[in-house]
This record gives C-alpha cells, structure tokens and sequence, in this order.
C-alpha cells in the first residue's frame, strides 16, 4: 500500500504530515511512501532526510498522489473552486484521506469528499478517551500554540516578564491574564510562569480551576454555579447564556486594570468562538499591553483582531491576530502531528498491511467523514451536507 505526502499550499501553512520517524516507521510497518518534492521544506525536513527515512520522492504533487491508497494532509485538499491546483482530483477512487479536514466549517467539501469517492478521516473529531489520546492532534497543536502565543506576546511587548533587581533600579513583574484555560491556556500559562510574569487565568469550565492552580496562577472564577455545568461530556466547554457573559466581562474588567499581556484561547468546538474582550474592556489596557487572539481563525475573542495581523488601537494596545500558531513553530508541531496521524494509520492498518476500516470502533466512526460515495459520519446532520452528486440528482 502507498502512502502519499504532498507539500501544504494553504496560506500560513508551513506544517507537513509526516517526519523523518514516521516514515521510518510506515515503512517498518510494510508501507511505500512516497513524498512530494519539498513537502517538509517549512517545517525543515529535507527530501534527503524523507528519503533516508525511506520514501520516494515524486517531482510534483499530481505523482505522488496519483495513485496513493493512503494521503495523509495537515490541512484539507485544495479544490477546484477555490484553487488553480485541485489537489482532490488527483485522489483516486477508494484512497483514504486523513487530516485536519475541520468537516462542520466546510460541509461542502465533505460532499465533494463523497463525490470523489475516498474515505476522508478528520482528526479533530477524534473522541476524547485514553486510547486516542497518542492521535490526539488537537491537543498537541494547542499546546505549542498556547507556548507560541506568550512568546509571540512577550517580543510584541516593550518589557520584560521576569523582576529584575539590578544596579541601575527594579523591574517589576509583568502581569499576564490567559483567557481559556484548555489545552493552549494551560500551555500558555507554564511558559508565562516559566519567564517569571505573574499569572491569572479565567475559563467557564470548573475543573480548570484545580489545573490553574497546580500551574501557580491565580483562578479568576465567574460563577461557580453555572461553571459546573459549562463543561460536556466530550470535556469541552458550551456556549454561556448573555446573562453570564456580562458577568464575565463585569470581573475580567477589574482584573485588566492590572495586566500587561492577555493570552485568549476560548474555543467552543463547530461555533464561532465567544468575544471576551469588547473596545471598551481594551481600552481599560495600558499603552503598550499587548493581546493575543489565538481564536482569530474562529471568529475571534478580541473585538478588532484581524487575521495574520498585528493591530494597534487608539489606546496604544497591541492585539496578534496570527494565523494559524502552531506553524509558527512547524518544526516540533510537524513532528508531533506526524506522530498522532502515525498513529492513527495504525488503526486501519492490519498486519498484513492491508486496509481495514472498521466501523464498529469508536475511534473510526467518529472521524470518518465518507465512505463508499456517502457522507456517514453523525456529526455532520445530513440535510446540512448535500454531496454535489446528490445536489445534481435534484
Ligand atoms: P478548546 O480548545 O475547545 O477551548 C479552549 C478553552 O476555552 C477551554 O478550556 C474552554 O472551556 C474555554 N472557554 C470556552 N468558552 C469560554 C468563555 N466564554 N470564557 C472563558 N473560557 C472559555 O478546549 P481544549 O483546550 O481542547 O480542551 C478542553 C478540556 O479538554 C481541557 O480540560 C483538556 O484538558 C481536556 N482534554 C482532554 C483530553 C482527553 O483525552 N481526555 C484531551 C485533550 C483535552
């Protein structure tokens, strides 16, 4: 069986899907790879490195996928719409595809999923149980975001973090808040301990808070009450009610009277992120604060950030609106990316080599989009996602 890596065109994408040890460790398990020229080239991985891993390298992304039974993607295929280069069409019948395919933003392409006949896999909805926490690529992403972020932060901001006492007089502590404290919020809140700022966080969940603490940060909490009931039984948190949302803003107000750096990373997974800070609560910032939306892509939680920016306000604040953190720093997100998809290939992969895809297991049925020409997966509500097949057929 041949898996296929191809180099990721989508803008501020300089992640690939796989690493010199994955490879490796395809071809141990009785796979061809192949890669297409340049493909690790953003995360610094070199055709030479891929090849002594052991995959082939094909001159162009057309080759390499042409005939793969397995192409394993960071981000979903360009198609034909919206690019020169439709890189699903070059899919044959019956491949697997497996990325970050983010299936409830884009529907539509789910549909063309189907058309095109492949089995697409999207990592993200991965369930949250122990097994698949090795696969679990939304949590290695949001981790070196949320480190990302405060380093980004921290260059952006015209002080240090850490109190100095030095000859020439005393700096004080930078005060940073994290807002959402997931994955990436806990993240960011170790790396802004780690450069000695003082740290507060606030998140809906109540469980966050034990986990705040054992960082060394300080619990910013709204409502005890409804935070017991914030959280779903995937782990994630839902969307509050205006009632507590202004009650939120209320209490981050005072606390941003006192900070230097917020760090915002408040996601509800297939809704637009929730805005936590409005113009008028930046305008009680400093000049010279600096904010980062790490929701951006998602609709934001900073009113005024802008994609792939920086903005400056009239205050003199500072929001990043970067796209895509993880990126930022593709070296180690590719190589743990590559790692969760390595691991994921594992799974329909029997010991012959041969395909396998089993339904029954519950890892499988909640990431497979399509099989067999149909949308199957229970995410995605079927009169939402209409293949274009089906859209002809009236
Ligand atoms: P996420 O990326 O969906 O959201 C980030 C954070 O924003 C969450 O903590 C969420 O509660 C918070 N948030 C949402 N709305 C908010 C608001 N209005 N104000 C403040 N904060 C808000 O979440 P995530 O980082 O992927 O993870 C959420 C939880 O799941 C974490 O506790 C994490 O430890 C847990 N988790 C479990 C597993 C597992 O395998 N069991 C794997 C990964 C994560």
């Amino acid at each position: 069986m041949k898996v296929a890596i191809i180099k990721e065109r989508r803008a501020f994408e300089c992640r690939v899907a796989a690493s010199p040890d994955t490879i490796k460790r395809m071809v141990g398990m009785g796979l061809e790879v192949v890669a297409e020229t340049g493909a690790g080239e953003g995360a610094q991985f070199t055709d030479a490195a891929f090849a002594t891993a052991g995959a082939s390298i094909a001159t162009d992304a057309a080759t390499a996928l042409s005939d793969a039974d397995i192409v394993l993607k960071v981000q979903r295929p360009l198609i034909g719409e919206e690019a020169e280069r439709d890189e699903l069409k070059h899919l044959k019948h019956g491949a697997v595809l497996i990325g970050l395919l983010q299936p409830l933003r884009y529907p539509a392409q789910v549909g063309a999923y189907a058309d095109a006949g492949i089995a697409a896999f999207a990592i993200e909805l991965l369930p949250r149980i122990t097994r698949a926490q090795s696969m679990d690529a939304l949590s290695s992403q949001a981790n070196l975001a949320g480190y990302k972020a405060v380093l980004e932060a921290a260059d952006e901001f015209g002080r240090a973090f850490p109190m100095m006492m030095t000859a020439a007089g005393t700096i004080k502590a930078s005060r940073v808040l994290v807002m959402g404290a997931g994955v990436a919020g806990l993240q960011a809140i170790a790396t802004a301990r780690r450069l000695g700022a003082i740290v507060s966080a606030t998140d809906v969940r109540a469980a966050a808070k034990e986990q705040v603490e054992s960082l060394g940060a300080n619990f910013i909490t709204v409502d005890e009450e409804a935070a017991r009931s914030a959280e779903t039984a995937g782990g994630y948190a839902r969307e509050m009610d205006e009632d507590f949302q202004r009650r939120q803003r209320d209490k981050i107000v005072e606390a941003l009277k006192r900070t230097d750096v917020v760090i915002c990373t408040a996601l509800i997974p297939g809704r637009k992120a929730p805005v936590l800070l409005t113009e008028a609560m930046l305008a009680e910032l400093a000049p010279g604060s600096v904010v980062v939306d790490l929701a951006v892509e998602s609709g934001g939680n900073v009113e005024g950030s802008q994609l792939g920016e920086i903005v400056t306000t009239a205050q003199g604040v500072k929001i990043i609106g970067y796209a895509n953190m993880p990126s930022r720093i593709a070296v180690d997100a590719s190589q743990l990316y590559a790692r969760n998809l390595y691991n994921f290939l594992i799974l329909l992969v029997d010991k012959d080599g041969k395909l396998k895809i089993d339904t029954t297991d519950e890892i499988i049925k909640a990431t497979l989009l399509t099989e067999n020409g149909a949308v199957v997966n229970p995410a995605l509500a079927a009169p939402a996602v209409v293949t274009q097949a089906q859209a002809a057929a009236g």
